[in-house]
């Protein structure tokens, strides 16, 4: 299907800092690249949020009529010093070491995570899934040719990327050289040699006893960040595609710098456009561990709601799309809960109206035409919403209400009417349920949910914990506890 001419896709470029028409090098394959997960730790609902972002591009441009090429890298490798690594700085990862567990097999469980989760926002999944250790080589041989461009210098096995060797450098930022004062600084051993503070590590000797390492020309040792993304996004996407996707906190030094990259090494201009999701905040804070609002999707499931049936996946993903991506989203409990009322109210309204008889044929057009606009008017997926709400007043019904949700539910993806798309999400299929669950986990399981309800958590918390002890983990699902999964290679994952 050609992209349908007459309403132009605009969308807001956050490195020209204006709205663009949408003009795809192909429209029949729109190219995008999305930074993906760090897995050694479940995904936050900010990331998710963010993950969304590209689920609705995709889903929009398909709409429109264009076809589509998404690439999320998986980050599977350690980015922390093995010292570091081995003083528990990260809770989870000194856990799962103390457990006898690889760095491998960490990322491995993780990553089935985030597939779990994108399942059940149902995202549609990407068309690659890249993991960062399994494309070092790209890497090193991109740092070869930065070398051979005289954009790299170093000492003691440290290569780092000379800035202003790079076209362009500053875009994100915004920043003279030299006057800013990116994350990485406080790191003295790596950045001791560093001549400005915006150069970047491409490359770091492996230390004694480094589980992820590479040999090189440089001798044993593992890349930098940015280049991960840099070498990805080639591999499958080549030097120049249509639309980078990230959070907001990536923009500077991250896209600045696999940008800087990217372009040094081949001239080519990279991403021809940025999307960029603005963050999400917990009652008005910054989420953190220590701060313990750093929800995750299992977090909303299993959360009690009066009147019995918890939270769903959909119900968040609804919430998120009551708020345009470039907005900070404030997430609380209240609005989740209005945002599920809103969301059941709307699948009622159309479960009912396609029972009635077929009427409103002479609105729907209209109705279509601003869906259209809302969408195509860069994403604005809660004026698509209000449409799609408008749409089941009294007055349309039958073919016509079921038509309207057939064709809007493959964008909003909230599942309009039983039939349409749904939170079955294409990649939550691939989760094998697991053969028979031990009765005392089972038993377990069942203690765990009566006090869940009697909202004693740190009972039922202690619960989920034995259960993780016994290889098994439990999913929450709406109307109580609902499925068992067994957990590959781990043994009991904090959060
Ligand atoms: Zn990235």
């Amino acid at each position: 299907m050609r992209p349908c001419a007459g309403m132009r896709l605009i969308l807001y470029d956050s490195a020209s800092r204006g709205n663009v028409p949408f003009a795809p090098a192909d429209p029949e394959r729109v190219r995008i690249y999305t930074c993906g997960p760090t897995v050694y730790r479940y995904a936050h609902i900010g990331n998710l949020r963010t993950y969304l972002l590209t689920d609705l591009l995709v889903r929009t441009l398909r709409f429109l009529g264009y076809g589509t090429f998404a690439v999320q890298n998986i980050t599977d490798m350690g980015h922390m010093h093995q010292e570091q690594l081995e003083a528990g700085e990260d809770k989870v990862i000194a856990a799962a070491r103390a457990a006898g567990k690889s760095g491998r097999e960490i990322a491995r469980f993780f990553t089935e995570a985030f597939f779990r989760d994108c399942g059940r926002m149902a995202f549609l999944p990407a068309d690659a899934y890249p993991r960062a250790s399994e494309h070092v080589p790209e890497m090193i041989a991109l740092v070869r040719a930065l070398e051979e461009r005289g954009a790299v210098y170093g000492e003691g096995g440290y290569l780092y990327f000379d800035v202003t060797k790079a076209p362009g450098y500053g875009i994100f930022s915004g920043g003279v050289l030299g006057e800013t004062t990116p994350a990485e600084r406080t790191d003295e051993r790596i950045h001791g040699h560093k001549k400005r503070p915006e150069d970047f590590t491409l490359w770091m000797p492996a230390e004694p006893g480094r589980e992820f390492q590479w040999e090189s020309r440089w001798g044993p040792g593992w890349p930098g960040w940015h280049i991960e993304c840099a070498a990805m996004s080639i591999r499958y996407l080549g030097p120049e595609f249509d639309v980078h996707v990230g959070g907001a906190d990536l923009r500077f030094p991250h896209h600045e710098n696999s940008r800087a990259v990217v372009m040094t090494a081949t001239g080519k201009t990279f991403a021809a456009l940025w999307l960029h999701a603005a963050h999400l905040l917990v009652d008005g804070k910054k989420m953190s561990k220590s701060a313990g609002n750093e929800y995750t999707l299992d977090d909303l499931v299993s959360r009690p709601r009066s009147g019995g049936n918890g939270y769903s996946p959909g119900d968040f993903r609804y919430c998120c799309l009551t708020l345009h991506y470039s907005s900070p989203m404030n997430f609380t409990w209240e609005g989740l809960e209005a945002a599920a009322r809103a969301r059941s109210r709307l699948q009622g309204a159309f479960r009912r109206a396609a029972l009635q008889g077929t009427s409103g044929e002479d609105v729907a057009a209209a109705l279509r035409s601003e869906f259209r606009g809302a969408i195509s008017d860069d994403l604005n997926i809660p004026r698509a919403l209000a449409v799609a709400h408008k749409a089941v007043r009294p007055g349309i019904g039958g073919e016509v209400a079921r038509a309207l949700a057939a064709e809007w539910d493959p964008v909003l993806g909230v599942g309009l009417l039983p039939e349409a798309e749904g939170d079955r999400g294409a990649i939550g299929a691939r989760d094998g349920e697991p053969e028979g669950v031990p009765p005392a986990v089972e038993a377990m399981a069942r203690e765990r949910e009566t006090r869940r309800r009697a909202r004693d958590y740190p009972a039922a918390d202690a619960l989920r914990e034995k259960i993780r002890a016994a290889g098994y983990d439990v999913v929450d699902a709406e109307g109580g506890t609902a499925a068992f999964r067994k957990i590959p290679g781990i043994g009991t994952p904090e959060r």
